[in-house]
């Protein structure tokens, strides 16, 4: 079968694709579409690094093919969406619902994909950017059919891990005030569900302004085109309740905390790299004011890709305007490509079969 494989040479698509037979608790996959990521452009870049040959792609939407044994949430022709967040469902933040904070998800499971009788790696436990893919269990959710597939793709990165900080960490209401730093498509998403949560005001700051009609189109009030606080606090002289940085940059942490009002949060969803430090004068904390963090937006798959895809289909949740336009498995090299090179948002989502 095709699939997108980056190894020491670069991008290329290989025909000779092999997947072997799931396990008692794995589903195959057969991929309809998969989007484009920053978390892919990472590894294309070199700024990831694994191990090499590996399958590209982790953000996809497709049909069930065939379960194994053990498998009874889903069956052979159901649509899912595919995500990357494996969890035992068994250990106490499982049985809590938190299932980002699994302390028991194992390590990778044996590839499923060989070529020429060399194994072939799986990105992100996952690897989309093929016709078909092996994934445990859990990592698929079944959704209504009446969502395309190029929208259902976007659904288990960005989308999950953007509103998920809004819904399921920083738990925004109605008549709160938001800012975003960063628009990218997390921060997007950010955006849009402050807007669904009620927030009376949603500032956007991004440096790039091209980002500012689809920031504004996803619900921001304002846009600053600066990183800096400034850009909150000229327009809300006391700051906001939540303040999200969705750019890998830790000096943003810092402004963030600035512009937070008392009794007021700084939710970090993206991370910068390991050992990367950030300071802050501690007395700004002094009026109730948090740091929060997120891991994937703190998401429960389950219970939240079906409450997004009914968000989408009652038209409060944008997915068409975030993708940028359409590509076969051959363009994955543009995109990655175009997309290395900026602006972040929005993405090329590949259609498969
Ligand atoms: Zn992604
Ligand atoms: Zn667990």
């Amino acid at each position: 079968m095709r699939g997108v494989v980056f190894d020491e040479e670069g991008v290329r698509v290989r025909d000779d694709i092999e997947l072997r037979a799931p396990g008692a608790d794995e589903v195959v996959v057969r991929l309809l579409a998969a989007g484009v990521c920053q978390s892919d452009v990472k590894l294309f870049t070199g700024v990831t690094r694994l191990p090499l040959p590996i399958v590209m792609g982790h953000e996809g939407a497709g049909i069930v093919e065939a379960v194994g044994r053990e498998v009874d949430s889903v069956e052979t022709g159901d649509f899912v969406v595919v995500h990357t967040l494996r969890s035992c469902g068994w250990c106490r933040h499982c049985v809590a619902g938190r299932p980002t904070s699994c302390t028991n998800a194992g390590g990778g499971i044996d590839t499923p994909f060989s070529a020429g009788g060399h194994k072939l790696h799986q990105f992100a436990s996952t690897s989309v950017f093929v016709e078909r893919t092996i994934v445990r269990r859990e990592q698929v959710v079944r959704v209504d059919l009446r969502i395309p597939p190029t929208a259902a793709s976007l659904l288990s990165c960005a989308v999950l891990h953007g509103s998920g900080a809004v819904t399921n960490r920083a738990h925004v209401r109605a008549g709160d005030t938001v800012a975003v730093f960063g628009t990218g498509p997390l921060g997007l998403n950010v955006i849009q569900a402050a807007r669904i949560a009620g927030a009376q005001r949603i500032i956007a700051l991004d440096i790039n302004r091209e980002l500012e009609a689809l920031a504004r189109r996803c619900g921001a009030h304002d846009f600053s085109a600066t990183h800096d606080s400034s850009g909150v606090l000229d327009l809300e002289t006391a700051g906001v309740d939540h303040a999200f940085v969705c750019t890998p940059d830790a000096a943003l942490v810092t402004q963030a905390i600035t512009a937070t009002a008392a009794s007021g949060q700084c939710v970090i969803v993206e991370f910068p790299g390991l050992g990367v430090r950030t300071d802050f004068e501690v007395r700004q904390l002094y009026l109730d004011k948090s740091i929060l963090g997120t891991r994937a937006g703190t998401a429960d798959p389950v219970r939240d890709i079906p409450r997004l895809v009914a968000l989408y289909l009652d038209g409060q949740l944008l997915l068409d305007e975030l993708v940028g336009g359409t590509a076969p498995l051959e363009g994955a090299e543009a995109a990655l490509t175009e997309l290395a090179a900026g602006p972040n948002a929005p993405r090329t989502v590949l259609t498969i079969s």
